[in-house]
């Protein structure tokens, strides 16, 4: 394998028809799939996806349903999540997410949960893929405190000030193809070191243009960081590439 997309949610519906192509595609070009979920159907689901040999999964609890559901839905969660500890790679997607959820009790909930989710991921010593929409400041304050095990900040939206504050931490930062028409990605590619730069997809969402969006445009990804960094193409695709293959051993 030459390229990694280290978060894709292949699980999801919109990829029923043709989630068998896409794959073999993928193949094809070298590029392994790092599966995220975050919910009860999108975590049973992502169990079928192990049949391909190109793909690890990731499990988790999104943000904005730890802030909704009650403590029993989330203690069962953790405990299907631990049922198969042996199936997964890491566990994401989860973190804070203060961009939907804007009532601060809520906000609390997110927050208590989290801190159990990265008690659960350093006991199980599991890599944690971290969203954290308008909750970057407190995402990597409560990480940087907490966390023992590789932490890939997904898609991360925070000042470049608070990503020194992840990259003094040695947090990963993996890029989505929305770099592609966005100012704010390269700013902050540019700041990243290389050793700390992963590449992701988001599929479906995220996508380079407003199609759906899938693993395939990992390769784009790569092209765009080459350019802002102005490094060559083969070296950021085999850097990237050992990054992943440390955190996930793909
Ligand atoms: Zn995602």
């Amino acid at each position: 394998m030459k390229y990694v997309d280290v978060h894709a949610h292949l699980n999801e519906e919109i990829f029923d028809k043709d989630r068998d192509e896409i794959l073999k595609i993928c193949e094809e070009k070298e590029i392994f799939v790092i599966n995220c979920s975050g919910d009860k159907k999108g975590n049973r689901k992502s169990l079928d996806l192990l049949k391909y040999p190109n793909v690890k999964i990731c499990m988790g609890i999104y943000p904005t349903k730890t802030a909704e559901i009650s403590d029993e839905e989330f203690f069962d969660e953790i405990d299907f999540i631990k049922k198969n500890i042996e199936k997964i790679a890491g566990i994401g997607e989860v973190g804070l997410d203060f961009h939907w959820i804007k009532d601060k009790e809520k906000q609390k909930r997110q927050i208590e949960r989290f801190k159990e989710i990265i008690w659960f991921a350093n006991k199980n010593k599991l890599p944690l893929n971290i969203h954290s929409r308008k909750a970057e400041k407190e995402t990597i304050e409560i990480l940087s405190m907490m966390a023992n095990v590789p932490v890939i900040l997904h898609c991360f939206g925070g000042s470049l000030n608070l990503a020194s504050e992840g990259i003094k931490n040695g947090f990963y930062f993996s890029i989505p193809p929305i770099i592609i028409r966005s100012g704010g990605f390269k700013a902050l590619v540019k700041k990243i070191p290389i050793q700390q730069l992963l590449s992701e997809t988001d599929s479906p969402y995220l996508g380079p243009d407003k199609e759906r969006n899938d693993p395939t445009n990992i390769p784009l990804v790569i092209k765009q960081i080459a350019e802002t960094k102005k490094i060559d193409f083969d070296t950021v695709q085999k850097q990237l590439f050992e990054n992943a293959k440390k955190i996930f051993n793909t």
